[in-house]
C-alpha cells in the first residue's frame, strides 16, 4: 500500500494565498471583534466572504460545479489549517462548521432539485444552514440511537415534532437539516430520516440561544423546537429511514475538517508562545533557554506534527472512498486533545499575559475546549476504537 501526501501546485497556491489573506484581512477583523461572533454579525460575514472571493480562496472544499475550488480532503487539510490560523478564517472562506459539512452532505445525497434550492445559495455564501441532531436528555447525544424527535406521515408529506439543542448556527440560518425518527423507537439502530426544513416554517422555532464557553461560532448554538412542523415529501434528504447512514457520510469528513481548522489555531498558539519565549527573560536568560519551557515548546511541536500525520492519513483513506471509521475516530480523538494541550502550554509559557485579553490566547483557549465533546466525545471514540480493534483481532484469529 502506498500513501500519497503529495501537495500539488494548485493546493500550494491556494494555501499561500489563504495564509496571506488571513494575515492581512482576517486577523485584523478578529482582533476588532475579539473573536466574538455568536450574535452573527451579518455585515462582517459578507465583507470577509467578499474579500475571500477576491483573493481566490473562497469555498475550497466545494466542487467547481457548485462554484468552489474542488479540493479533495488532503488539499482541504492544507488550506483549512491555513484558514484556521484565525478563528474567523473558516467563516471567511465559507468552510466553517456547520455549513461546510452540510455542503458536503448535500453534494453527496441531495436530488438535483434540492441541490439547486439549498446547496447553490449555501455554497455561494448567500445563506447559512444548521444541522439539528442533538436533543436534551433523554434524547440523542453521543448515542444518536436515542433519537426521540419524530416525523409522522401526513397527506403529501411529514409532520416533525421534537426538541433539539446545541444547534450551531441555527439563529439566522435559512434552513435546517433535521434528523427525525420515521420508524422504530428510541434505542433502535435504524429508523431515522433527514429532512430539509426552511427556517420560515411556522413549526420550527428558536427557543433560546444557549450561553456557552465559546464565542467564535457564527450565530452561536441554539435550542430549537419542531412543533407540528409540516414539510412536503420533497423535504426528505436521501431515502426514508437511512438518516443514520447519511449522518456517517457527513460526520466522517466533518470530523476531519474540524481537526484541520483547529490545527491552525494550535499553530497560532504555538507561534505566540515561541515569540514570547524568545523575547521574555527570567533568571538572566530568555524563557526559551530554560529547560522546562523548552519541554513545553517541544511537546507542542510534537503534538502539532503528529496531529497532522494522523489527520492526513485519515484524509487519504477517505479520499480513496473508504469509510475510514477507525482512522477518523483516532484522528478526531488525538487532534482534539492535542490542540487543547498545545493551547494550554502556550498559555503557560506566556504566564499572566496568556490569561489576559491582551494576547489572543485566552480567546483560543475557550474556543478549543468544546471540540473534545462535539462530533463524538473522546470517550465515545475511544470506546468505538477499542471495539473495532478487538473485532479485528478476533477476525484475524478466526482466519488462522
Ligand atoms: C459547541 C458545540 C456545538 C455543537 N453543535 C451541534 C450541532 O450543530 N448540531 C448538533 O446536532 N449537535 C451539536 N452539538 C452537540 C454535540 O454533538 C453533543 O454534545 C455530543 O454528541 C455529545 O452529546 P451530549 O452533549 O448529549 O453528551 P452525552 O451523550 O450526555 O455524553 C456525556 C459524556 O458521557 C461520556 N460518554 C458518552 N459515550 C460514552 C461511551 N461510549 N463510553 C464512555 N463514556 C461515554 C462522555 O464523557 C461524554 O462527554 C454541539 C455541541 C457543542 C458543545
Amino acid at each position: 500500500m502506498s500513501i500519497s501526501f503529495e501537495i500539488d501546485e494548485k493546493v500550494t497556491g491556494i494555501a499561500r494565498r489563504t495564509t496571506e489573506f488571513v494575515r492581512d484581512v482576517v486577523l485584523p477583523a478578529e482582533e476588532s471583534c475579539g473573536g466574538n461572533v455568536h450574535d452573527g454579525p451579518e455585515p462582517l460575514r459578507r465583507r470577509l466572504q467578499e474579500a475571500a472571493r477576491s483573493a481566490g480562496v473562497f469555498a475550497p472544499h466545494v466542487s467547481a460545479e457548485w462554484g468552489g475550488l474542488g479540493l479533495d480532503l488532503r488539499g482541504q487539510a492544507v488550506v483549512f489549517e491555513a484558514a484556521g490560523y484565525s478563528l474567523l478564517g473558516p467563516l471567511a472562506l465559507n468552510c466553517a462548521a456547520p455549513d461546510e459539512g452540510n455542503m458536503h452532505l448535500l453534494e453527496v445525497v441531495a436530488t438535483e432539485e434540492q441541490k439547486e434550492r439549498y446547496l447553490r445559495p449555501l455554497a455561494a455564501g448567500e445563506v447559512r444552514s444548521c444541522f439539528a441532531m442533538t436533543e436534551p436528555a433523554p434524547g440523542a447525544g453521543s448515542d444518536p440511537r436515542a433519537l426521540t424527535t419524530t416525523a409522522t406521515r401526513v397527506e403529501g408529506g411529514w409532520r416533525i415534532d421534537g426538541r433539539k439543542w446545541f444547534i450551531s448556527g441555527a439563529d439566522g440560518a435559512a434552513f435546517a437539516i433535521c434528523m427525525a425518527r420515521t420508524s422504530g423507537g428510541p434505542g433502535d439502530a435504524g429508523g431515522a430520516t433527514m429532512f430539509l426544513v426552511d427556517a420560515d416554517n411556522p413549526g420550527m422555532k428558536i427557543v433560546r440561544n444557549i450561553d456557552t464557553l465559546d464565542q467564535g461560532l457564527f450565530g452561536g448554538h441554539s435550542e430549537v423546537a419542531f412543533e407540528g412542523c409540516v414539510v412536503g415529501d420533497d423535504a426528505v434528504l436521501g431515502a426514508v429511514d437511512e438518516g443514520f447512514t447519511y449522518a456517517q457520510v457527513r460526520l466522517g469528513p466533518a470530523r476531519m475538517t474540524h481537526c484541520m481548522r483547529w490545527l491552525g489555531v494550535a499553530r497560532r498558539a504555538q507561534d505566540i508562545a515561541l515569540e514570547r519565549a524568545a523575547d521574555r527573560s527570567a533568571f538572566g536568560k530568555p524563557l526559551a533557554e530554560l529547560g522546562m519551557v523548552q519541554q513545553l515548546l517541544a511537546d507542542s511541536e510534537i503534538d502539532i506534527e503528529t496531529s497532522r500525520a494522523v489527520l492526513w492519513r485519515a484524509c487519504w483513506e477517505l479520499d480513496q472512498g473508504r469509510s475510514a471509521a477507525q482512522h477518523t475516530s483516532i484522528a478526531k480523538t488525538y487532534v482534539s486533545e492535542a490542540v487543547n494541550r498545545v493551547v494550554d502550554r502556550a498559555v503557560q509559557v506566556c504566564g499572566a499575559l496568556g490569561i489576559s485579553k491582551d494576547a489572543p490566547l485566552s480567546r483560543l483557549y475557550r474556543e478549543v475546549r468544546p471540540f473534545r465533546i462535539y462530533d463524538g466525545p473522546s470517550e465515545t471514540h475511544r470506546w468505538a476504537i477499542a471495539k473495532r480493534a478487538v473485532r479485528a483481532a478476533r477476525d484475524r484469529r478466526a482466519s488462522l
